[in-house]
């Protein structure tokens, strides 16, 4: 199946107008019109199981949420420079499903805006400069954030003050610790920067290593590298825009599983379900530092219109049961993916954590090669089969599978049928 005439056109006027910097997904990129739950609609009217998207969390165009967005845009929407009380009411909210020693949180638009504040309050608190992040790390897009985001390729340089560490990769650990290998690297990066008069500020890490090519276990592994950067006087940032809101089953955060209490906490994403909601929790006695010295202000961020819809969200992943359905499905597709694999040499590996699930791709189980050609084809023949997917880690080899958290056990069946039909056809061809 080509390109249509129709969207070649739209291709077109989207280079045309939005220049060269933009990048769509597949060799036959997709167009939709509409979204409802874990469906996203093309303009033929053709429905595509949406296995990717964790932003749409509690499902495209929730009702509830959507309401709550349209109630309040029609009562007020203003900045944080006058007394609103939804602010309030979120933040008590949100506060409530963190530990008790992160007892502020300040509103952003953006994950990026999360990180780049979590960034600066860093530096504030330790006078440090030091940043210590995984080699394929995404944290954003600010100056400073992108400069530790190696995911975004060859043309970035890393700042000098950032040091990139291997992501802690169980499959190939080689029977070894992986907490420790990871802590071993820590230290390594501390001493590093202290030899070229670097101070640490923080280590800043994606929960679930999403981009790195989703790394979950064994739950508890970040526990050693957190101590090793508190020893050195440095902050633990996690990082939860992807694996937060319920997204791994067990509870709210993916820093729960590893029986941790962070020093900041980032988030964004699902926390709006498509609408520009993100934030960050502290320990106060980071933000007094930081408070002293300047003082922040969002145009947008923490909004009356923001705080709704946060609130709705929530309202709906505790209504609907999501950490819990999260966990259920998720279980489902992994067993799946782990019995398709009994048929197909390909997948050499499945992890995950609720409804964040990786499948990685090899060429051969013994060498572990990465099988990132078939992987591309199997991202693509699903495509083609309707169903919406994507690959991560450093050979673009691993299957990122985090469908809105309303999957059901049904969708998650008919993902599996599909996977094992493209990946029939492509040992055909192989
Ligand atoms: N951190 C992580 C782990 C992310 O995946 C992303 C977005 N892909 C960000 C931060 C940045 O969030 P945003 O795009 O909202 O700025």
């Amino acid at each position: 199946t080509g390109i249509s005439e129709r969207e070649r056109q739209l291709i077109a006027r989207r280079e045309r107008l939005l220049g060269p910097a933009y990048r769509l997904f597949y060799a036959n990129p997709v167009h939709f019109v509409r979204g409802e739950g874990v469906w996203l609609h093309d303009p033929d009217g053709k429905a595509y199981l949406d296995v990717y998207n964790n932003v749409a969390s509690v499902g495209h165009c929730h009702p509830h949420v959507v309401a709550a967005l349209a109630r309040q845009s029609a009562v007020l929407n203003t900045h944080t420079r006058y007394i609103t009380d939804g602010i309030l009411d979120y933040a008590e909210r949100l506060l409530a499903k963190f530990p008790a020693e992160l007892g502020h949180v300040m509103f952003t638009c953006t994950g990026s805006e999360a990180n780049d504040l979590a960034y600066r309050a860093a530096r504030t608190f330790t006078g440090g400069t030091g940043f210590i992040v995984t080699e394929l790390a995404y944290h954003g897009v600010t100056v400073a954030i992108s400069e530790m985001s190696p995911s975004l390729g060859q043309g970035i340089t890393l700042a000098p003050n950032v040091r990139t560490i291997p992501a802690p990769d169980l499959y190939r650990a080689g029977g070894q610790d992986v907490g420790e290998t990871f802590a071993a690297h820590v230290r390594a990066a501390i001493a590093d920067m202290l030899a070229k008069g670097i101070k640490p500020a923080a280590l800043l890490v994606d929960t679930i290593f999403s981009s790195d090519g989703v790394f979950s276990d064994p739950a508890g592994f970040l526990k050693p590298a957190v101590a090793a950067i508190r020893e050195a006087g440095g902050l633990f940032i996690a990082d939860e825009v992807q694996p937060g809101f319920g997204r791994t089953g067990e509870g709210m955060w993916g820093f729960e599983r590893h029986g941790l209490v962070p020093d900041m906490v980032t988030m964004g994403k699902p926390m709006g379900n498509g609408h520009p909601v993100a934030g960050m929790v502290a320990r106060p006695d980071i933000l007094e530092t930081f408070g002293q010295r300047t003082r922040y202000f969002n145009t947008f961020g923490g909004n009356p219109v923001s705080c709704a819809v946060g609130m709705a969200v929530l309202d709906v992943i505790e209504d609907e049961d999501l950490v819990a359905n999260a966990k259920r499905v998720g279980a489902r597709l992994m067993d799946g993916l782990r019995q398709i694999a009994r048929r197909h040499e390909l997948i050499g590996d499945v992890r995950g954590a609720g409804l964040f699930v990786g499948a990685e791709l090899v060429a051969d189980r013994e060498t572990r090669q990465p099988a990132t050609l078939e992987t591309a084809k199997l991202v693509n023949g699903l495509r083609d089969k309707r169903v919406l997917i994507s690959a991560a880690g450093p050979a673009a080899n691993v299957l990122k599978i985090r469908p809105p958290l309303v999957f059901s056990l049904d969708n998650a069946d008919l993902f599996l049928t599909a996977v094992d039909d493209v990946l029939t056809d492509i040992a055909k061809t192989r």
